[in-house]
């Protein structure tokens, strides 16, 4: 066994003494890989195959000691430090070259307690645990609206899903967080405990490895009204504006979402439609069947739909029914911006990058958000941009890294033509650079995130995400 080389936080390499990883390996009781060892690939492994980094050490740790043993190794030797959650992540910000990726991927516990209607839950859970886990008491907690995404680094950012018009980002229902700071030390984040690290972790990240969540949770379900309704590209610019103008004027139970995008062959569309574009348009109502299917009957009626497949629905159905279609493993590349509404200009714009989608699997996606979201104000939270109505996000996925050049011009053309009709702010979970974006994801919160970076990570040892730098 040799010594490694590692690269360090001062962007230098530098070698690390086989004695002291071997140290460090025996005071954890989790795994520690390394590059020749077998599990290593599948460790380092994150949803976006663009990225394809090769750390020198990765620790995957079975708690909270393991968590407090690796930061203390990586700041003593300086090493660059990366923190996975669930890997989702775009920009690839959980993996980094020859440093310690501090995986929490084994970290999933979830805890619900019902007469409290709270959810405790560990750094490294995916909703899928989540919502499994409160679902079996009739509670939910807003998500996003893959199952396999990671608490940690969703919640870290802000969050939003299907319940948010109602019941507000994850970030929105989090109490309290235990995070292990720069330091090794554990501290607990809420409004009375640290409120200025509970302010910033709820929507800036950067600041330590928070190995739980609590979490206040919400009745939902078991069933809600969701589907999707399918027009044919041809139609889509006049029904995305019959969209929009329901969708400005929607009550908080509603949430109905617009997907861009070439058919896949699923059971309820005609075999002839399959592999042509389309747009789906996809209601999601809380509250009694009956409301939602009078609420929804102008989005339903408009129009000669090629399908309608609108219905009660078991809430963790709608939360994994998009799973396959975006699984781990493909090439990746997004951009996105922040509406406050859709212009027909912005519209007819949409309709034109459909047209030339660069590839079956991508498409663009329209959040539709607002409602409870917007009734914290801009510096309540980390997370700034309490105006939008919706988030619109080119998304390029492809298999062959003989294509990346296609997708990624597409998204960057499409993204460039919106600019003119979007904020000029964009959620820092859907930035697929590395980082250098941060004034565009923490607004005018970024001067106060500065402050809580200077107390908690002054030496930027948790550097890998849109960087908040530390001005001591
Ligand atoms: C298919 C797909 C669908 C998505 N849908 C939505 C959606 O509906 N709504 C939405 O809001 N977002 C959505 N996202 C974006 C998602 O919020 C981000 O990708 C988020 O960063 C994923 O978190 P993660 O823990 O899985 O990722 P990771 O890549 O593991 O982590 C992301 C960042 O957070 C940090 N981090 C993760 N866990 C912790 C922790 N416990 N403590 C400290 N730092 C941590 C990591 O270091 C990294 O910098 C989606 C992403 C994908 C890929």
């Amino acid at each position: 066994m040799s010594n490694l080389e590692v690269k360090t936080r001062t962007d230098e390499t530098a070698i690390l003494q086989n004695q002291d990883i071997k140290a460090f390996e025996e005071r954890l009781r989790g795994k520690l890989f390394r590059s020749q060892d077998e599990g290593y690939d599948q460790a380092r492994a994150i949803w976006n195959a663009m990225v394809d980094k090769r750390p020198a050490l990765i620790v995957r740790c079975s708690g909270v000691a393991d968590v407090v043993e690796s930061v203390n190794f990586a700041r003593k030797n300086n090493l660059l430090v990366s923190v996975r959650g669930g890997g989702h992540n775009i920009s690839g910000s959980a993996t980094c070259d020859k440093g310690l990726m501090i995986d929490l991927s084994a970290m999933r516990a979830v805890h619900v307690d019902p007469g409290s209607q709270t959810a405790r839950v560990q750094g490294g859970a995916t909703f899928a645990e989540v919502d499994h886990e409160t679902q079996a008491f009739g509670l939910a907690l807003p998500n996003g609206v893959i199952s396999t995404t990671g608490v940690g680094g969703l919640t870290l950012g802000g969050g939003f899903g299907r319940l948010s018009r109602k019941y507000g980002l994850t970030a929105d229902n989090l109490i309290s967080a235990n995070v292990i700071t720069a330091d090794g030390k554990l501290v607990t984040a809420s409004a009375k405990e640290n409120p200025d690290l509970f302010w910033g972790i709820r929507g800036g990240g950067n600041f330590g490895i928070v190995t739980s969540f609590e979490f206040k949770l919400h009745n939902v379900g078991p069933g809600v009204l969701f589907g999707p309704i399918v027009y044919p590209l041809k139609d889509a610019a006049e029904v995305l504006r019959n969209y929009r103008d329901f969708a400005d004027n929607a009550p908080r139970e509603c949430a109905v979402w617009a997907d861009l995008l070439t058919a896949p062959p699923l059971p309820f569309l005609p075999e002839a439609v399959h592999g042509t574009k389309v747009l789906f348009i996809v209601p999601f109502y809380l509250g009694d069947t009956k409301d939602g299917e009078e609420l929804l009957r102008p989005l339903r009626r408009y129009g000669n739909p090629i399908a309608d497949a609108v219905a009660e629905t078991p809430y963790v159905t709608t939360q994994r029914i998009l799973d396959d279609l975006y699984a781990s493993g493909s090439r990746n590349y997004w951009k996105s911006h922040n509406f406050t509404g859709l212009s027909d200009e912005a519209i007819d714009t949409l309709v034109e990058y459909a047209g030339k989608l660069p590839t079956p699997q991508s498409d663009i996606l329209i959040f539709h958000l607002g409602g409870a979201i917007n009734h914290v104000p801009p510096d309540g939270t980390a997370y700034p941009h309490r105006d939008l109505l919706y988030v619109v996000a080119p998304g390029g996925r492809w298999d062959d890294p003989a294509q990346d050049d296609a997708p990624v011009t597409w998204v960057r053309e499409c993204y460039e033509a919106l600019t003119v009709h979007a904020t000029g702010q964009s959620y820092v979970n859907f930035i697929s650079e590395s980082t250098g974006r941060e004034k565009e994801a923490f607004g005018t919160n970024y001067d106060r995130l500065v402050d809580v970076k200077n107390k908690y990570d002054p030496t930027n040892l948790f550097r890998l995400n849109q960087n908040i730098t530390p001005t001591v």
